[in-house]
């Protein structure tokens, strides 16, 4: 089950072809994006994530995205929704048409069920592998004209990435900086848990602030726990209690194994943090 919105309102049929072939969004990957979890009915962080998106659009020097044309268009893709309980939707805002002064930019959303294999890695856990990044905290506020922190639609890096996790029998990757610190995943923020404590790296290294990681903190302040954006070296990870990829659609995703090795059992820490991220939503 599929549903396709453009950002005019209007329905489309998403088995069929729709964007110019010299959408500046395909030929050059120019344009961001966001995907937001529906569970219920309700789309997740859809404030943050339109947040974002305008962040996003303003760090490329898209226009400002039309925030109440985009609730609209989420809320087209619900109502017509007759899938599965949950919804992966992704809205796409791209610079439009290459070559025409007066291009307009493209955007829509894009209502998905979730990846069978994503369900069973909530579940599971994962396997996972460090990759270096290549890039140091401080060059994101450096040279911002290389977008780090933005996300643009240029994820080639981040699928090339998965595709070196598989060849290695992992399922996804931590990014790690020049300074042996903890970046990202290539779709993911990563979570840490020491103690009753969580932490996560800051944005400002050049990283998506995510909006999954900041929900599961808010829950996890509000159950008790403590709360820390600060560096994560890699050399930490092996000892930690627990190590967490989240995103929109994978939501709090356990790593059991890290380059090869298993991590200690989080099995218990994990369904706490979980429950509690959860249970807003119920
Ligand atoms: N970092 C990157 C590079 C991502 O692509 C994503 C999501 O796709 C995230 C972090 C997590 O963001 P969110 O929790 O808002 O989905």
């Amino acid at each position: 089950m599929r549903v396709l919105a453009f950002l005019d309102g209007t329905l489309a049929d998403p088995d069929e072809a729709h964007i110019r072939v010299d959408d500046l969004g395909l030929l050059r990957g120019d344009g961001v994006f966001e995907t937001i979890l529906v569970t219920g009915g309700t789309p997740r962080e859809l404030g943050p994530h339109l947040d974002r998106l305008a962040r996003s659009a303003a760090m490329m020097d898209l226009p400002q995205p039309d925030r109440a044309a985009w609730e609209r268009v989420t809320q087209l893709v619900i109502d017509n929704w007759s899938g599965g309980p949950e919804i992966a939707v992704k809205l796409v805002y791209t610079r439009g048409v290459d070559g025409d002064p007066n291009a307009t930019p493209t955007g829509f959303a894009l209502g998905m069920e979730i990846d069978e294999k994503v369900k069973r890695a909530r579940v599971e856990g994962i396997a996972a592998i460090t990759l270096d990044r290549g890039i140091d905290p401080g060059l994101a506020g450096r040279a911002p004209w290389l977008l780090l922190g933005a996300k643009s639609l240029s994820y080639a890096i981040n699928m090339a990435a998965g595709r070196e996790a598989a060849r290695r029998g992992a399922a996804d990757v931590i990014f790690t900086a020049t300074d042996g610190s903890v970046l990202e995943g290539p779709t993911s923020s990563v979570i840490v848990v020491r103690g009753r404590t969580l932490y996560t790296p800051p944005a400002t290294i050049g990283i998506l602030p995510g909006t999954t990681q900041g929900d599961v903190f808010r829950a996890a302040e509000r159950g008790g726990w403590g709360t820390k954006v600060e560096p994560i070296m890699v050399s930490e990870l092996p000892s930690a209690d627990g190590v967490f990829l989240a995103s929109s659609v994978r939501k709090l995703t356990r790593m059991h194994t890290l380059d090869g090795a298993a991590l200690p059992d989080s099995t218990a820490v994990h369904a706490e943090l979980a429950e509690l991220y959860d249970a807003q939503y119920r």
